[in-house]
This record gives structure tokens, C-alpha cells and sequence, in this order.
């Protein structure tokens, strides 16, 4: 094995299924967190901008690096670029930024074992029989950092988080809070948004 970049069974467990990208994130999250210098985000300091869209595979990648960095969808650390490419960039507003991608020759020798013959019959991964996948996770342990990422330092990166308020309304309709940043006002009275007609 050549990464010291494991992750535990609870972390697949979370993410549902055995499949060699969860992985691949938690060790991208990993290695960029050590070279900017920081630790797993407890609160809201360390932002995660992955490219991934959606309708294509490897998307898994964001899980992975959710669970090493802490920065997650929940906590609002987590944003997509909708670019569809398999890259992230890593923001600490005092550490700087760092853009990890997967190299295309990676990709493309990842994509000669036969998970993917599986995969593109559309096999889910927790179909796919153990041994396959196993070859597939470990292979992956076994690859280099420098034969998986490019690494970029993003010294020019900026990024302004929303500004938090506790404010909010009742809406005249539904009755239900809706925050204030999102309340919509019709004939001089506060809306949410599904009950005003309104568009977002
Ligand atoms: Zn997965
Ligand atoms: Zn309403």
C-alpha cells in the first residue's frame, strides 16, 4: 500500500457501498488538508469547491472528501462548479487554496479494471462482487500521489461566504418561517417563497 490515506469501514459504511472514489476523495481532502496546514473543520473555517456535475460517474469523490475535511454540505462548506471535472478546490480564508485533479492517465488506467466493465453495464457498486471490487480499491492504495493528482496552488482564490442572519418572518400564507434573506413580498405582505409565485 502507498497511501497512509485509508479510509475507516465506518466512513464506507456512511457512504453506503465499497467503490474505489469515496476513497479517492478522503485522500485528495487528506493531502490537501496537510498542505495547507489545517485540521478537520469543526466549524465553518475551510471550504471544499468540487467541479463535479451530476449525470456522470465518480461523483462519490465528494463523500470522501467531506469525511476527511469536515467541510460539509451541511455545515454549507460544501459548493459544486457543475464544471464535470473530476477536480476540487480547497479554501482556508487565512492558509490560502489548493486545486487537486485527477491526471487523465490515472482516469484511464483506473478504467481498464473490470469494476468498470460492471459499471457501464449498470451494475451498482454494491452489486458488484467483493473480489472485483477489492481489486479495484486496493489497486488505487497502491497508485502514487504524483501518478493520481495535479496539484495546483491557487494563491488569486477568493471566496465570500454569505453573511448569517437569524432573522426571520412568518409567512402570510402557510404560516411557516421562512429566513429573511429569502422572504418575498406581495401587496405589502412577507411570503415564503413556494407561496408567493414567485420565482427564487
Ligand atoms: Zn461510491
Ligand atoms: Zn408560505
Amino acid at each position: 500500500m502507498t497511501t497512509k490515506h485509508v479510509p475507516k469501514d465506518w466512513m464506507f459504511e456512511f457512504h453506503g457501498h465499497r467503490c474505489p472514489f469515496m476513497p479517492i476523495g478522503y485522500r485528495m481532502g487528506m493531502l490537501a488538508m496537510e498542505r495547507l496546514g489545517v485540521g478537520h473543520e469543526s466549524d465553518h473555517g475551510f471550504f471544499v469547491f468540487p467541479e463535479i456535475g451530476e449525470g456522470h460517474p465518480q461523483a462519490c469523490m465528494m463523500d470522501g472528501m467531506q469525511i476527511a475535511t469536515g467541510a460539509t454540505y451541511g455545515k454549507l462548506l460544501m459548493a459544486k462548479t457543475f464544471y464535470g471535472k473530476l477536480a476540487a478546490t480547497f479554501y482556508h480564508p487565512t492558509k490560502g487554496a489548493v486545486r487537486y485533479a485527477l491526471k487523465p492517465e490515472f482516469v484511464d488506467a483506473m478504467g481498464k479494471l473490470e469494476f468498470f466493465a460492471y459499471r457501464k453495464k449498470g451494475v451498482e457498486p454494491s452489486q458488484i462482487p467483493a473480489k472485483v471490487t477489492d481489486e479495484v480499491i486496493n489497486w488505487v492504495y497502491d497508485q502514487a500521489d504524483d501518478f493520481m493528482f495535479k496539484v495546483e496552488p491557487k494563491p488569486d482564490f477568493k471566496f465570500t461566504p454569505v453573511k448569517g442572519s437569524f432573522n426571520k418572518t412568518k409567512c402570510t400564507a402557510c404560516g411557516e418561517y421562512a429566513f429573511d434573506r429569502y422572504v418575498r413580498m406581495k401587496e405589502g405582505q412577507p411570503f415564503c417563497i413556494p407561496c408567493s409565485g414567485y420565482e427564487k
